[in-house]
């Protein structure tokens, strides 16, 4: 008996601490005859416990997507045609508390009247379950209502809605994450669903047994909701300070994208991209379309368009990153030692190249200039003699080290497959290692320049990029931190440090002098890439920048593709909103200032002057150079490729150890 006691008394406690929702309402309202006929199906079928989904929070601890409480509303038909006062009354509550109308419950009366559960509304909010509470709490004037009860479930929701949209992610039904950290980390966000059994034991009272649900975990990503809303804001003035400019009907760019990120860790702080959604109604383009055009679209056509809005740009998209690979090329240079840094280079405009005559972009030539010249005026034509010296070998080896055609590995789902869009040893002419060494000719992610560019400014580590940093329990207890993972090295400290001053150059006298931000010591570089097909004339303008240069806190890479704008080649566009972003960021992550700063007058920004031309006359370089490159950009995607990245951490392959040329001339 004393055992029997403790069993029962077991079993009450188990009801009380696990089981949730809807037993204790009923309990609670209609008393033990009640409980007992509830009780009785349970021996028929038992009920899921839902598990909550983790939170996705970001690194100060931010819901950024959380799963909240909701009810469906089951009705117990058998238990409401048990007497025939009780139908009625129950109809009607049905009827205005949750808006089910009668002839719903009569068709199901009539097809199903022994059925203990059926499923009348789903995802009701707490103030509706209160609501009903109240109801079954009054016996005065509803004791006839029987029948109706409330299954807990969970709805996933996202507090900040378009907030880092496609980075974030959202579910499909309740739990299947379809896009983002939602479906990269699908598996650990979700739990397990607990069960719950009644029973009739010896002496016909009911005993329930419950095996409880376990929470999913919480995943703290490395993105600051602070400094991505921001930067978002920035993206959404420019897009609407240009929408319907050149392209009417259209937003201010087809795509504007910004990423953000710690170069010492590869921890991505900040990774927005413009067009976005709502992630609490993301079949919702309003943003694109209009209701008329919408409707008029075929199935088809919508599933396409919402793909495209949802696709990540800077981990899908591929383009051709232009000029901002530059320092890439003269790095491979130096890292491979077929340059010094000390020699110089004359453009007159163009050079011949094979069969062709490609421009610089300044066709008036640059004259004769330094290496860190040809960096701060971005010049063509010294970066195809400088590729013609390193050569297809050396050359094609440094844009793998610097991980172009490879997968970054970055924690997110649908990473761009870019291994064929770039040349190879067997099918590099001298004419495309020419374009190559200026960033056309190849096709990139944001996220593989970001990488690279942080290795570059960071003495050579190349981190992996990555979202999230810790995993913690439902109590907040962290169960898995993500360390910075080190790839391999891709260049040497020295070569790191020799192209800080090519960098900084940029902003003080070269191409970016309009990104410059008082007080801070910033290197960066800017790109303009003619798109495919080169007679559209369409453009991505890019910077990418750090600082404090000596040792960088921050990178910032800033994208346009397709500004909406009469010139899209005028790289003042990207300039001022790297600017503007800039000059928000560095105060908010605190970001090591100029030691010898005074602060002034904010200045005007200054005028573009002649020699860093590079947005009041670009020329297109192609002019009389006809593409061999058919890679049009888009997204690429293949999840099944498994790149080895091993063999590049080891260092540098002994067969490729280049000599320090002797007599090095040009
Ligand atoms: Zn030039």
């Amino acid at each position: 008996m004393q055992e029997k006691l403790v069993m029962v008394f077991m079993a009450v406690v188990l009801a009380f601490v696990a089981l949730i929702g809807k037993i204790t309402y009923i309990n609670a309202s209609k008393g033990s005859g009640y409980t007992k006929i509830v009780l009785e199906q349970q021996q028929y079928d038992s009920r899921v416990i839902p598990y909550k989904r983790g939170d996705i929070v970001d690194c100060n601890g931010t819901r950024i997507a959380t799963s909240e409480r909701v009810y469906n509303v089951i009705l117990d038909v058998y238990v409401m045609l048990s007497d025939e006062k009780y139908e009625k009354p129950t109809t009607e509550v049905l009827e205005t508390v949750f808006g089910i109308p009668e002839d719903t419950v009569r068709e199901i009366i009539e097809e199903r009247p022994d059925s203990r559960y059926e499923i009348l509304a789903k995802k009701i909010s707490y103030e509706k379950a209160q609501e009903f509470e109240a109801i079954e709490e009054d016996d005065e004037n509803y004791s006839d209502v029987r029948g109706i009860w409330l299954e807990e479930d969970y709805q996933r929701s996202y507090p900040y809605g378009r907030l880092a949209s496609d980075v974030v992610g959202f579910v499909v039904g309740t739990n299947e994450g379809a896009i983002g950290i939602e479906s990269a980390y699908n598996d650990i966000l979700n739990g397990t669903n607990g069960r719950e059994y009644g029973y009739f034991n010896d002496d016909a009272s009911i005993e329930r047994t419950v095996k409880a649900s376990k929470n999913g975990n919480t995943v703290v990503s490395t993105i600051d909701v602070t400094l991505q809303s921001m930067v978002e804001q920035c993206i959404r003035e420019f897009n609407e300070a240009h929408a319907g400019e050149a392209r009417p009907g259209q937003l201010g760019s087809k795509n504007t994208a910004v990423m953000i990120m710690d170069p010492n860790t590869g921890a991505i702080l900040t990774e927005a991209s413009y067009p976005d959604f709502d992630l609490n109604n993301p079949r919702d383009l309003s943003i694109l379309y209009s209701g008329e055009q919408w409707s008029a679209m075929s199935e088809e056509e919508q599933l396409t368009a919402m793909n495209d809005i949802w696709r990540n740009f800077c981990v899908s998209d591929t383009f051709e990153p232009g000029s901002t690979v530059k320092p890439m090329t003269v790095a491979a240079g130096l890292e491979s030692g077929i340059l010094r840094g000390d020699e110089t280079y004359d453009c007159y405009g163009s050079l011949h190249v094979g069969d062709y005559d490609i421009s610089c972009h300044q066709k008036t030539g640059h004259g004769t200039e330094t290496v860190q010249d040809a960096v701060a005026f971005s010049c063509n034509v010294a970066m195809m003699h400088m590729a013609e010296k390193i050569g297809v070998d050396h050359f094609l080896r440094y844009q793998h080290i610097f991980g172009f055609g490879e997968y970054t590995g970055i924690d997110l789902p649908g990473e761009a497959y870019t291994e064929e869009l770039l040349f190879n040893k067997e099918n590099m002419l001298d004419v495309n290692l020419a374009t190559c060494s200026f960033g056309q000719g190849f096709n990139v992610t944001m996220t593989q320049v970001a990488a690279a560019f942080c290795s570059l400014v960071n003495g050579g580590y190349y981190y992996q990029p990555h979202v999230v940093k810790q995993i913690q329990d439902g109590d907040g207890k962290v169960v898995e931190i993500k360390d910075p993972v080190l790839l391999r090295k891709t260049v040497s400290a020295e070569t790191s440090e020799q192209l800080k001053p090519y960098l900084r150059a940029v902003l003080e006298y070269g191409t970016g002098i309009n990104a410059m931000v008082p007080g801070y010591d910033i290197g960066g570089k800017t790109g303009t890439a003619e798109k495919l097909p080169r007679e559209a004339e369409n453009y991505v303008l890019s910077f990418i920048g750090c600082a404090p240069l000596e040792n960088p806190e921050v990178v910032v890479y800033v994208v346009i593709d397709e500004p909406n704008v009469a010139r899209q080649e005028t790289s003042q566009y990207v300039l001022e909103l790297s600017q503007k972003i800039m000059a928000q960021a560095f105060p908010y992550l605190d970001i090591t200032m100029k030691e010898d700063y005074v602060p002034e007058e904010t200045p005007a920004p200054e005028e573009q002057t002649e020699n860093n031309g590079a947005s009041e006359d670009y020329t297109s370089y192609s002019e009389n150079y006809e593409d061999t490159y058919s890679n049009m950009d888009g997204a690429y995607i293949d999840e099944d490729y498994t790149p080895d990245l091993d063999g590049w951490a080891e260092g540098m392959p002994l067969e490729y150890q280049v000599p320090y040329p002797e007599e090095e001339s040009l």
